[in-house]
């Protein structure tokens, strides 16, 4: 597989992302009205006649047809081709900065062949990230089949590949040392894990069984998942997808040419400015989108208030406490069934980490929703945010994940929210209109930009870019300065340093 040239690669990845594109665009507008993924085939919205298979051809059907129906001479929002180049790029980059660059060496070391399931899992991940941003942006929902297939996947592929050794011999080694692919390997953590999972598993079949209340019993009945067609989305202009292009790739090629200066490095610079533009380009598509919702003539988006928010928190934190308490119960029991570790499959290895993964990023976004629905009384963080971080966290593990959620994307919803209001005025002051009072503001799209440079760059980058402030800062509180790996190993060896 060495001898594959890296350009056959980058094509191939390129072309899987263009069609996996294409199907993401039937993703967006399906999964959240409820209908089927593969029945019926893609039509002409105008005239119904379905699509030619030229036609249907990622990204270049479009050109082909220059954007209108072959039949009725619709126009055909470049919304489509706009998310099809995207992901095929999106693709071909993450392949680059796994393979191609020192960023990622445990990528790079073991080679395609020696961590494609990992790789794999990633490009899933990827797109869904792609895929919820696009829907959260527009209908501030998150369908949780979308995450759910991510945390699928990865419980089902990654173990599975790990035992049949469908790796290179030494990947599981190699992988350990990788902040990544977070294997359980000790004794108590795979007691706790397995003890949180079994709990998690009877307090959703005591749910089933309406022995434990569902936490929005006696509340408000309808969804904004009732309504998706109520307001028909704008279609984008070709303008405005080359205006968001143009400024996503100025300010990846901005970073690129302020990082190889800086460093004095060219390689650093384009690996920086390749990391920048994946998260850059999902952020430009994301204003698109935004840009294609219709201003309502009342601002009725938000969640209506919940009668008794200490009723449906408790009722969460009923249910929240028995992974909990299943977790701390196998700890505590680990004295009491003792069994070597080391003797453990690596399979079961591997699964823990995906579940103790899903655990940390579910549970991070869950205790923010308790405390923020007493705090605001109304519904603070979709459990879609839920089921989302938690799949981030099955395919990334549990050390990245808290990175994702406290380190990225608190500091990004941060800079969307300035950004956005900025934009706001800017645009009523051309316009003369009024900027609008307040948007919608779905968290979804900024835990997705925070996974996907997390993923991208293994937050290595940014270590030395910032010329490894922040494991300064860690080093001032008792962590290892000089380790390699960055802040993630950083953070965990602060973790490791606080369980002693
Ligand atoms: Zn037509």
């Amino acid at each position: 597989m060495s001898t594959i040239p890296h350009w056959y690669w980058l094509l191939c990845f390129a072309g899987l992302g263009a069609c996996v594109g294409s199907f993401l665009n039937v993703v967006v507008w399906r999964t959240p009205r409820g209908e089927s993924l593969v029945h019926p085939p893609s039509a002409c919205p105008g005239c119904g006649h379905g699509l030619a298979a030229k036609d249907n051809i990622p990204f270049f059907g479009w050109i082909f047809l220059r954007g209108r129906c072959r039949y009725c001479k619709m126009p055909i929002s470049p919304e489509y081709p706009a998310v099809e180049a995207y992901t095929g790029l999106l693709f071909a980059g993450l392949y680059a900065l796994h393979y191609m660059t020192p960023l990622r060496p445990a990528f790079s070391g073991v080679g395609l062949a020696g961590s494609w399931p990992v790789f794999a899992a990633y490009l899933i991940l990827a797109a869904a990230l792609v895929a919820v941003t696009l829907v959260d942006t527009a209908l501030a929902i998150i369908p949780l089949c979308i995450p759910n297939f991510v945390l699928g996947f990865a419980l089902a592929v990654l173990p599975l590949s790990a035992g049949l050794g469908l790796w290179a011999p030494n990947a599981s080694e190699t992988l350990a040392t990788e902040p990544f692919l977070f294997t359980v390997s000790s004794h108590a953590g795979l007691l706790a894990v397995g003890g949180a999972v079994v709990m998690l598993g009877l307090a959703n079949l005591l749910l089933w069984l309406r022995v434990l209340p569902h936490s929005y019993d006696g509340e408000f009945t309808g969804s904004p998942a009732d309504s998706p067609d109520c307001v028909p989305a704008k279609p984008w202009t070709l303008k405005a997808v080359l205006k968001a292009a143009l400024i996503a790739w100025c300010l990846a090629f901005a970073l690129a040419a302020a990082v190889g200066f800086g460093s004095g490095r060219l390689v650093t610079g384009v690996v920086a400015g390749v990391a920048a533009a994946l998260p850059l380009g999902l952020a430009a598509l994301a204003v698109l989108k935004a840009q294609s919702i219709p201003e309502l003539p009342t601002n009725d988006v938000d969640m209506p208030p919940l009668n008794s928010p200490c009723k449906v928190v408790l009722r969460e934190a009923l249910f929240v406490a028995f992974p909990v308490v299943g977790a701390v119960m196998g700890t505590a029991f680990s004295d009491a069934w003792a069994f070597d570790a080391a003797t453990v499959p690596v399979w079961v290895k591997v699964a823990a980490g995906v579940a103790a993964g899903y655990l940390v990023g579910a549970g991070m976004i869950w205790a923010v929703r308790i405390v923020g629905s007493l705090a605001f009384r109304k519904e603070a963080m979709g459990l879609g945010d839920v089921h989302l971080l938690g799949g981030i966290g099955a395919v990334l593990g549990p050390v990245a994940v808290v990175a994702v959620f406290f380190m990225l994307s608190v500091f990004m919803a941060l800079l969307g929210y300035l950004g956005l209001r900025l934009l706001g005025k800017f645009e009523a002051g051309r316009t003369g209109g009024k900027p609008q009072s307040s948007m919608a503001f779905p968290y979804g799209p900024y835990l997705a930009l925070a996974a996907l440079l997390v993923m991208g760059t293994g937050l290595a980058l940014p270590d030395q870019a910032v010329g490894g402030v922040v494991q300064r800062l860690l080093a001032f509180c008792g962590a290892d300065p000089n380790s390699d790996a960055g802040i993630l190993s950083t953070l965990h060896a602060l973790a490791l340093q606080m369980a002693k």
